[in-house]
């Protein structure tokens, strides 16, 4: 049998070719059939290159449709895909071409003279260029070639992308995802979240990503779906686009950008089914107050690079605030506290899953990999959680933002939630930064809400506030206000930066 995932994801394209696939900022469309012959051309080209089944194609370019077709042509010809964000420099980009050794390297004209620097050292035979409105020397190369192109046949275990993590501790490593893999969670999420004829998905995340590549584009694709293809997330687009939208993707910011504009409500979502967010936690306050302006309930799903999705909230069914939800079909989770037993109702402890659609290790990485399965199979996500009563589960941060002080555990997110429903706090996050007595001692960074009335925030006001609330070894000892707190492309917050920033602590 066939395992190409791009032969899976043929079989939802619509049966009429000429129907629309990306529709663009300016009104030009690519229809399924124009996505399927330049994917085409595009695997005769990588083909044409010398480019074996295995082989990688790294791209470090920005979201066109061109770029999608690159990815799409990949899996065709039976290469692994290795995205790279945009704003990657020398740095990052030397290690994942030297740890990656591509094939072939896609860049944007800008990086050209960095990436042949690069690529020469790390060996890489081909560079070629793909610019911001989708031209550049892959094209030219790709457009002589033929039209067709019968699409490789792929085990499931062959692997069709490589996703570096981000890294935010210690050195990015490479996801190694099959077409199995991939080809389990687009049909799971198809299914789980009811993609019907005539969806139509607003697309406005990035495509360097698992959320945007693979969780937004497959369930489109393999719904034969359009998209609303946007470069970025912009809320004045996005209120323009809603009304002819059926289904949207977005991190949790997306949401709370829109919530700013007055004119955002039950008008702009008159044709929404769907509302899904994730990557990062969604705040109650925003999943309230999205329901009271909407009417939608924002469907809130959590995964990671390392095997797509893992849990969500039901389609139909009770969604619930501040949790993801259950697990998928297909995916077996435990939570377990520190002597490696199933913790109780209500308790935190280490997020493990197994199933199909869990990675196959880390690149070049096999020790790491070792480390990160526990004897009987299961994936160490880092990230802690807990069951409720009805087994939707929380997400109580990684394990690695666990604070320690004076040998307790303090799980910055019980602490953040306080802090967030005090007046005058726009959002938290909460810090172990080094103390003499206590090892770590709790830090929170919080944001002033613009505009907010009433008495000023001060550090001595917040500790007041949430001191009695809290046994007192998790009442912050120290704390900072802010503007706004640093976050990466998927809007997750930055801790490292912020224990950089306050370490050894400032004065205030
Ligand atoms: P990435 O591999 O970049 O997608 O990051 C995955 C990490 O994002 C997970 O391990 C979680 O820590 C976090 N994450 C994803 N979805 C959620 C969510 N709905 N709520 C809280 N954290 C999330």
């Amino acid at each position: 049998m066939n395992h190409n995932l791009y032969s899976l994801l043929a079989t939802g394209f619509p049966a009429d070719l000429a129907a629309p696939c990306l529709i663009l900022p300016d009104g030009r469309v690519w229809t399924y059939g124009d996505v399927e012959r330049a994917s085409a051309r595009m695997a005769n080209m990588i083909v044409a290159l010398g480019l074996k089944p295995g082989d990688r194609v790294a791209a470090q370019v920005e979201k066109t449709p061109e770029a999608l077709v690159l990815y799409l042509a990949s899996l065709r010809a039976g290469t692994v895909f290795l995205p790279l964000n945009p704003a990657y420099q020398r740095h990052e980009l030397e290690h994942f071409l030297k740890d990656a050794t591509p094939g072939l390297f896609v860049c944007r004209p800008q990086m050209r003279a960095l990436a042949d620097e690069l690529a020469t050292q790390a060996g890489v035979a081909h560079v070629l260029e793909l610019d911001d409105a989708g031209h550049g020397s892959l094209i030219a190369a790709a457009t002589p070639q033929a039209d067709e192109f019968a699409t490789l046949e792929r085990g499931s275990r062959d692997l069709a992308a490589i996703l570096y993590t981000s890294g935010t501790t210690g050195r990015s490593k490479g996801a190694m995802l099959s077409h199995g893999n991939l080809a389990h969670n687009a049909r799971t999420l198809h299914e789980y979240w009811a993609f019907r004829p005539g969806d139509v998905l607003l697309h406005m995340l990035p495509t360097f990503h698992v959320h945007g590549l693979f969780v937004a584009c497959h369930t489109a694709l393999l719904n034969g779906s359009a998209m609303f293809f946007e470069p970025k997330f912009d809320a004045a687009r996005a209120m323009k686009l809603l009304p002819e939208s059926t289904v949207m993707m977005g991190v949790p910011t997306y949401y709370v950008r829109l919530l700013l504009d007055p004119g955002f409500g039950r008008e702009t979502c008159r044709n929404m089914r769907l509302f899904i967010s994730g990557s990062a936690p969604l705040l109650k306050e925003t999943f309230d107050e999205f329901r009271a302006r909407t009417g939608h309930t924002i469907l809130e799903r959590y995964g990671m690079t390392e095997g797509g999705m893992f849990t969500s909230n039901p389609y139909d069914g009770e969604r619930r605030g501040g949790t993801v939800g259950f697990p998928l079909p297909g995916t077996a989770i435990r939570i377990v506290g520190a002597g490696g037993t199933a913790v109780k109702t209500g308790e935190i402890g280490s997020i493990q899953v197994k199933g199909d659609n869990v990675f196959l290790g880390y690149w070049n990485m096999p020790e790491k990999t070792r480390e990160e399965f526990t004897a009987d199979g299961f994936f160490i996500t880092g990230d802690m959680g807990s069951w409720d009563a009805d087994f939707y589960i929380t997400i109580n941060g990684r394990s690695k933002d666990l604070v320690i002080t004076g040998g307790l555990n303090v799980y910055p997110k019980e602490i953040e939630e306080l802090i967030d429903a005090l007046p005058g706090v726009a959002e938290s996050a909460v810090i172990g930064l080094p103390h003499a007595d206590f090892g770590e001692a709790v830090t929170a960074v919080v944001v002033r809400q613009k505009n907010a009335s009433g008495k000023a925030l001060t550090e001595a006001g917040i500790i007041a506030a949430v001191k009695g609330r809290l046994a007192n070894f998790k009442v912050p000892k120290w704390v900072y206000l802010v503007d706004e707190l640093p976050r990466n492309a998927m809007g997750k917050v930055q801790k490292n930066l912020l224990r950089q920033e306050y370490s050894p602590r400032p004065k205030p």
